[in-house]
């Protein structure tokens, strides 16, 4: 007998499975990075077994499983959520932690930032100092897939068709 697929099961559901165990893995050893980073500026028994190098590791660790998570990503084709994306440098594959790895700025470039609407958010890394840019008002647009159709004013549609009938007209005086 056939098996009847469930209509709700996710397609891939193990890559998703993958991508997001990753993605926890290099949180936890960002957060234990950090850890040891604390540890180090209060003095303790700990901070003596965990040094600079410890650190380091765990950092790399953390970049190396979102390395992973970024190629697993590309391969299969399925796209990483915004938040998600949102908190990884694209540049060196960092996990983005406010005030632990990165710094996050609210940016108005317009005149005497006059403009509320002209307000950017930049996220820059502290490992590679690159910066990421978000407009903060403006609402995401939507993927083309997903975007309605509008429908033309009649105005423009008009002229269009007079346009047309301009270049049949012309079309037996050119000399081609
Ligand atoms: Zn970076």
């Amino acid at each position: 007998m056939a098996k009847i697929k469930n209509a709700h099961a996710v397609q891939g559901r193990h890559i998703y499975a993958r991508a997001s165990y990753l993605y926890q893995a290099a949180s936890y050893l960002s957060s234990q990075a950090c850890e040891v980073q604390q540890s180090q500026s209060a003095p303790s028994d700990r901070g003596l077994e965990m040094d600079g190098c410890g650190k380091r590791a765990l950092q790399n660790l953390s970049r190396q499983a979102l390395v992973d998570m970024r190629a697993v990503c590309l391969k299969s084709q399925i796209r990483q959520t915004p938040v998600i994306k949102k908190t990884v440098c694209k540049f060196c594959d960092t996990l983005l932690v406010e005030g632990q790895t990165c710094v996050s700025v609210v940016e108005n470039r317009s005149a005497g930032g006059r403009k509320p609407w002209a307000d950017v958010m930049v996220i820059q890394c502290r490992t590679c100092g690159r910066a990421k840019r978000y407009p903060v008002s403006a609402q995401r647009q939507k993927r083309l897939p997903l975007r309605e159709k509008q429908p033309r004013p009649a105005q423009d549609v008009k002229q269009d068709v007079v346009e047309e009938r301009e270049v049949d007209m012309a079309e037996p005086i050119s000399p081609t």
